[in-house]
């Protein structure tokens, strides 16, 4: 079992927007079994260590050289005093503390926080609704969002999924959906770091009474939360089948003057892909028709009707995709030639969609799938192997969110988001190979102690930051008032 941390982190958190302000906290080291750096020369350090300082990456490297860095200075803090004891006597703790945490966990592995692309959190009251039946955009989503989508909805089945997604692992996401300012304070409450696009529809929306009301909201939300540390705004455009091209084009210049990001489901639908192939000759050349629409400010999902001009024209712009395997796969759709993209050089991130069509909102789950369906469309057994997966899951998704630069592997300077994950387990031994093991065996419940900026957001699978128990009974509670609505539409 690992050996505990300091109780009082939790307290640690920010609460709400009055502290968002990043702080100065303790030093940390964590001792593992092995670090998976998912760094440029791939290195493994079996045993290994993480050292962190001011929610940066400080130090890292084989366990053996830990005392070395210590006295070297590079974790200067621990040198001066002794790491803290399970044992030690409160007052002892208490003045340690203000040096070094030392978590020791010798049958756990360190790996970088997992990166989920593409999301509706606050669709979790919704999961399992209204299966198998035809037209479920049309016919059972929209009909629902429009009567049942509150304020309070969003924000509690926000957090409701946020406490599935850091538990798995998850430590930063992209979210696309109504209220998002309630999503976002949701994910300031979590310890997550995200980026949030409010939807923009041409029609009716919960949040918008007016068709493309979506964007004076988004506007608004982008001021309210623009600056924030771990939570960047952005514009999200539902898809090219609900929002037309005169406000596409608007949308990309707001963008451009505020300096946000857009994202957008592009070439999902089959009908998306027969109306516009009428009109451009492929979603994403009428798309290309929309002056500064593809540019690499555009974080597209799903990317499913491509042919190879339109993988090339993706590369050229600069676009970055979101992978969905497990939600194309349920809904029948194609598989996205999400191999050829990045073969192309367009980043790629991996993604669970919303729980509505993806369901399992851990990226384990996708993260399984996504070498088996590549290998299946592509009829190939060497391609997406077990190592590149986890850099899809992990770099790729950092990359393909513009925070490869702070995030997605471990290396001195970066920020410290990192998981722990549990080796005491039936399902994940024997370990012949880190990335298979992490790819193939690693199931969410493994999944012990996750950090972000440093700060452990769930601590031996407890949410750190707040009641989880609380938000577990009240999404029952919203789930109950919705059953009957859900009824007739099924
Ligand atoms: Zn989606």
């Amino acid at each position: 079992m690992l050996q505990d941390l300091p109780s009082d982190v939790a307290s640690q958190h920010p609460q709400g927007q009055d502290n968002r302000m990043s702080r100065m906290h303790d030093d940390l080291i964590v001792e593992a079994a092995a670090v998976i750096t998912v760094d440029p020369e791939w290195r493994v350090f079996a045993p290994g260590y993480i050292a962190v300082k001011n929610g940066r990456i400080s130090g890292l490297g084989p366990t053996a050289a830990l005392s070395a860095d210590q006295t070297s200075g590079l974790v200067a803090k621990s040198a001066a005093q002794p790491a803290v004891s399970l044992n030690a006597s409160p007052a002892a703790e208490t003045a340690a503390r203000r040096t070094t945490r030392r978590v020791q966990a010798p049958r756990a592995f360190i790996m970088p926080g997992l990166v989920n692309t593409h999301t509706h959190i606050s669709m979790a009251a919704f999961r399992g609704a209204c299966e198998d039946i035809p037209n479920r955009l049309t016919k059972v989503i929209f009909p629902l969002e429009r009567d049942l989508v509150t304020r309070e909805l969003t924000y509690w089945s926000a957090l409701y999924c946020l406490v599935e997604m850091a538990r798995s692992g998850t430590t930063t996401f992209a979210d696309m959906y109504y209220f998002e300012d309630e999503v976002a304070k949701a994910t300031d409450k979590s310890g997550l770091r995200a980026i949030l696009g409010e939807t923009v529809l041409g029609h009716a929306a919960p949040d918008a009474p007016e068709g493309y009301g979506g964007i004076d909201y988004a506007r608004r939300f982008i001021a309210e939360w623009q600056g924030h540390p771990r939570i960047t705004p952005c514009f999200a455009p539902h898809a090219p089948y609900t929002v037309d091209a005169q406000h596409l084009e608007q949308i990309a210049r707001e963008a451009e003057t505020l300096d946000v990001d857009v994202m957008m489901h592009v070439a999902e639908m089959d009908f998306e892909h027969e109306k516009f192939s009428k009109q451009g000759g492929s979603v994403l050349r009428y798309l290309d028709s929309i002056p500064g629409l593809l540019s690499p400010r555009l974080l597209a999902a799903h990317m499913l009707y491509l042919d190879e001009a339109d993988i090339d024209l993706a590369a050229r712009r600069g676009l970055r995709v979101a992978h969905c395997p497990a939600s194309n796969a349920k809904s029948g759709r194609l598989i996205c030639p999400a191999s050829r993209l990045q073969a192309a050089g367009v980043s790629l991130g991996l993604a669970t969609d919303g729980p509505l069509s993806g369901n399992g909102m851990d990226m384990q789950g996708v993260l399984n799938l996504f070498p088996k369906m590549q290998k299946v469309r592509e009829g190939r057994w060497d391609i997406v192997t077990a190592r590149e997966a986890v850099r899809a899951a992990t770099l790729g998704g950092a990359e393909a969110l513009k925070l490869s630069d702070e995030i997605g592997s471990l290396e001195i300077g970066k920020k410290a988001d990192f998981i722990l994950v549990d080796l005491d387990d039936f399902n994940i031994q024997p370990v012949y190979d880190w990335y298979s093991t992490i790819v193939y065996a690693m199931r969410p419940h493994n999944v012990a102690s996750v950090f972000v900026d440093g700060r452990p957001v769930v601590k031996d699978r407890r949410m750190t930051g707040f009641d989880q128990n609380e938000v577990f009974e009240r999404m029952l509670r919203i789930s109950g008032e919705c059953s009957s609505y859900i009824a007739q539409l099924s």
